[in-house]
């Protein structure tokens, strides 16, 4: 029942080259409570609601023709399970293909019912929170040597994760300027 769960929705990136392989869209869900030194999106800590939207109308805003797949980031995806469940199952039907940035480490997501789950329709996982000890500034799409990519098909490999940037600056319609990637990331809602 895709349409009955709703997603408490930080910012989406409609079109992004360095969020993971390809063009993607990137959704920042709203919400982590771990309060890592260092982490590259304070501004999606707030567990309070920001923009609540079903999966469909995600798609319905954002959706560009001839993005390669969605990545979804935050704050904590695995804080609303249910709704990421629903957001990647709504990507995958579109031929979509899914990366999920989280927090929480691999063992701790597929030791979970509820969280794992939601590896029916991620292809690839990158794991563990910021560690600031431990930041490496050449690593592939992440940023502390402790984060993991952990491939679950065959659809990706590390090398689709060299990317042609480590940050991107986007200018929205209103004139705004957003940046995303790895190393600084602001995006927001428009
Ligand atoms: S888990 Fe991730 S989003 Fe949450 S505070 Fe740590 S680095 Fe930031």
């Amino acid at each position: 029942m895709t349409d009955m769960v709703l997603i408490n929705t930080h910012a989406v990136i409609p079109a992004s080259m360095v969020n993971g392989p390809g063009n993607r869209m990137v959704v920042f869900f709203q919400g982590c409570d771990r309060r890592c030194p260092g982490c590259f999106n304070p501004a999606t800590h707030p567990l309070d609601v920001r923009c609540l939207y079903t999966p469909e109308e995600i798609f319905h805003r954002y959706f560009i023709e001839g993005i390669e797949g969605i990545t979804v980031s935050g704050g904590e995806p695995f804080l609303q399970p249910e709704a990421l469940y629903e957001l990647l199952k709504a990507a995958k039907g579109r031929g979509l293909t899914t990366v999920v940035y989280t927090g929480f480490d691999y063992e701790d997501v597929s030791s979970d019912g509820p969280k794992r789950r939601v590896f029916d329709f991620t292809d690839v996982m990158v794991d563990g929170r910021f560690d600031i000890g431990r930041k490496e500034p050449t690593l592939l799409a992440r940023g502390s040597t402790n984060q993991r990519l952990h491939f679950l098909n065959s659809i990706y490999r590390e090398s689709d994760f060299l990317m042609p940037g480590k940050v991107e600056v986007i200018i929205g319609k209103d004139g705004r300027v957003m940046e995303t990637g790895f190393g600084r990331a602001v995006p927001y809602l428009s």
